[in-house]
């Protein structure tokens, strides 16, 4: 069985190809959405999911979410008293996400499909390759998060000819795929995005907005707890305005109250550059595609921040027509990636999809040019492979050194559309051995394969030497080697996970712990003795004795949380 898996930025799913067609799968606490937090609990174990996201609030220093931004980077994070890189922080989550469908299906999972945004980066997904590993998944796929949402939404009219685009808008990344279905050949046309450009950004602009309205908060700005009360405060003002005119941040900080009430309209015109870099991706999509917006069946919406309105009226008065919303933008990847799961299982429901996915980046290598005066001008691009080509593909192209004799030629591999490298990603470098003699006669063939889950292969081909050289890529710190791989998977499996039986438990501890904190007076007293007593009954490790404070206590909080208004924690936003 392959399970399908939205490894998301703020939240991830889990998916399967079940009798009914994609089928989410719901978590230890029945939820469907799992946020991508991670947390080290007092005792050393470690929490996923909600209560790992309300102690970003309590325990800011033990707990972390947004770790994808930093896949792909050799950035490291520390929580607790260990260090974690981001591949093994995705792979906690991987790793919840596998026991929650084994715990449903009722047998081990060791193979998955694994979204990623179709922007990212080869680093980046050899990254999510390699977490993947770490969680005891055998990754069959990496698919490109618009393909999965097109997937998605595709299955429901075989029968019909039509064209998308699937405009996905996540925590981090922004992606625009334009795909084509055709008698049950699902075409990814066009494939563009921008990998800093998300619902994060827009909580970034209420930042401002507050920081600019209060002056004297500027001294907190690099104290880590008061930037996580107003993150969250700025996460809950953002969602408050997908559903109402304004909205009201408001919180105290070491005994003062800060404020800002902030319109719509404020909101939507501070957004106003965001909005803007929106546009460019959706053009680009549609002159690659070579498709005109009015050929379009249908707009798609995917992705979490396409529940602010402004982002959904920009997109009307683009398309001049409202998008798609018949499935939930939170679960439309999953559920696509349950699609692709069912494709690769060869389900005979789906026996007649074929898809076919597109390079997000051109890729290439850097040459010198030489000009009319016979110097050389160097570090240009030449493209090998085509952004928007058709994958898998391979194409060769014939290079030769600059000077007879040459020793060496040094090929630098890069990704990108500029005309010159520097503006472009280096991805590595290969050094090719050369056979003495005039340079027209020293010809090197370099070979690109860019494979289905969107990484290369690079070999270089002299006359002289019967062996090509492949890719290495050295240097780049953003990817682990096989021995590094070993090393994580010995430091994981000496990590002690919290036990899935207790997480429901756990979970309300941690919302309490949370509620705790934002009360003053007798109110906070009172919730406080409730926790004590809550932990007492949870120290006798008897259901009969836990269940009924269970029970007691989450009346308590949903009491408190209605009376004072306080909303459920909102998704992380730093
Ligand atoms: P995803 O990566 O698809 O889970 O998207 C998460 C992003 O969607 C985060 O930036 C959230 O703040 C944002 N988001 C989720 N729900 C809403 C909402 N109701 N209004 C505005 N933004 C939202």
């Amino acid at each position: 069985m392959i399970i399908g898996i939205d490894l998301g930025t703020t939240n991830s799913l889990v998916s399967v190809w079940g009798e009914k067609g994609p089928q989410l799968i719901p978590n230890k606490l029945g939820e469907m959405l799992t946020p991508s937090c991670v947390s080290i609990d007092e005792d050393g174990s470690v929490l996923i999911g909600n209560a790992a996201r309300d102690r970003l609030q309590t325990h800011p220093e033990r707990s972390t979410a947004l770790f994808k931004r930093y896949m792909g980077s050799e950035r490291i994070v520390r929580i607790g008293k260990r260090d974690f890189r981001p591949e093994e922080l995705s792979s906690l989550i991987l790793r919840a996400l596998k026991e929650d469908a084994e715990a449903y299906l009722g047998h081990p999972v060791t193979e998955a499909i694994i979204t990623v945004p179709a922007y990212f980066s080869e680093a980046q997904r050899k990254a999510t390759k390699t977490a993947g590993r770490l969680a005891g998944l055998n990754v069959e796929r990496l698919l490109n998060e618009p393909t999965a949402a097109a997937l998605a939404y595709g299955i429901h009219q075989r029968e019909a000819e039509s064209k998308f685009l699937v405009f996905d808008l996540g925590g981090g990344t922004f992606d625009v795929s334009v795909l084509d279905l055709f008698e049950g050949v699902m075409e990814v046309r066009a494939t563009t995005g921008d990998n800093f450009l998300g619902g994060e950004d827009f909580v970034g602009v209420i930042n401002d907005l507050f920081f600019a309205a209060n002056q004297t908060a500027l001294r907190f700005k690099k104290e880590a707890l008061f930037m996580q009360r107003l993150f969250a405060a700025a996460e809950q003002a953002k969602r408050q305005l997908s559903k109402e005119a304004s909205a009201t941040i408001q919180f105290s900080y070491r005994d003062k109250e800060f404020s800002l009430t902030l319109t719509e309209a404020e909101f939507e015109k501070a957004c106003a550059p965001l909005l803007v870099r929106l546009r460019d991706p959706v053009e680009r999509a549609l002159r690659d595609a070579n498709i005109h917006p009015s050929e379009l069946d249908s707009i798609v919406l995917a992705g979490g921040a396409t529940r602010m309105p402004i982002v959904r009226r920009m997109v009307s008065r683009m398309f001049g027509r409202f998008p798609s919303v018949d499935i939930n933008p939170d679960e439309v990847i999953a559920l696509g990636a349950a699609v692709q799961a069912g494709l690769k299982m060869k389900n005979s429901a789906l026996s007649e999809v074929v898809m076919t996915d597109v390079a997000p980046y051109s890729l290439g290598i850097d040459v010198s040019k030489r000009l009319s005066d016979n110097s050389l001008s160097s570090d240009h691009f030449d493209p090998i492979i085509e952004r928007n080509s058709v994958i898998p593909i391979s194409r060769v192209k014939k290079y030769f050194p600059i000077t007879d004799n040459q020793a060496y030629l040094e090929l630098n591999i890069y990704q990108g559309e500029s005309r010159m490298v520097k503006d472009n990603i280096k991805l590595g470098s290969l050094r090719v051995k050369l056979g003495s003699g005039p340079c027209e006669e020293n010809p090197v063939d370099v070979r690109f394969t860019y494979d289905v889950n969107g990484l290369l292969q690079v070999e270089a081909r002299t006359a002289e030497w019967a062996n090509p050289y492949t890719l290495i890529i050295e240097g780049n710190p953003g990817i682990l080697s096989e021995q590094e791989i070993t090393e994580r998977l010995a430091a994981i499996a000496s990590l002690k996970i919290h036990p899935r039986d207790r997480i429901e438990s756990r979970t309300i501890l941690a919302k309490a712990e949370r509620i705790y904190q934002q009360l003053l007076g007798d109110e906070r007293v009172w919730l406080g003795q409730q926790i004590f007593m809550f932990e007492q009954a949870l120290e006798t490790q008897d259901d009969k004795v836990i269940a009924p404070a269970k029970t007691v206590i989450e009346s308590v909080l949903t009491e408190i949380e209605s009376q004072n208004r306080l909303q459920p924690t909102p998704d992380p936003s730093w």
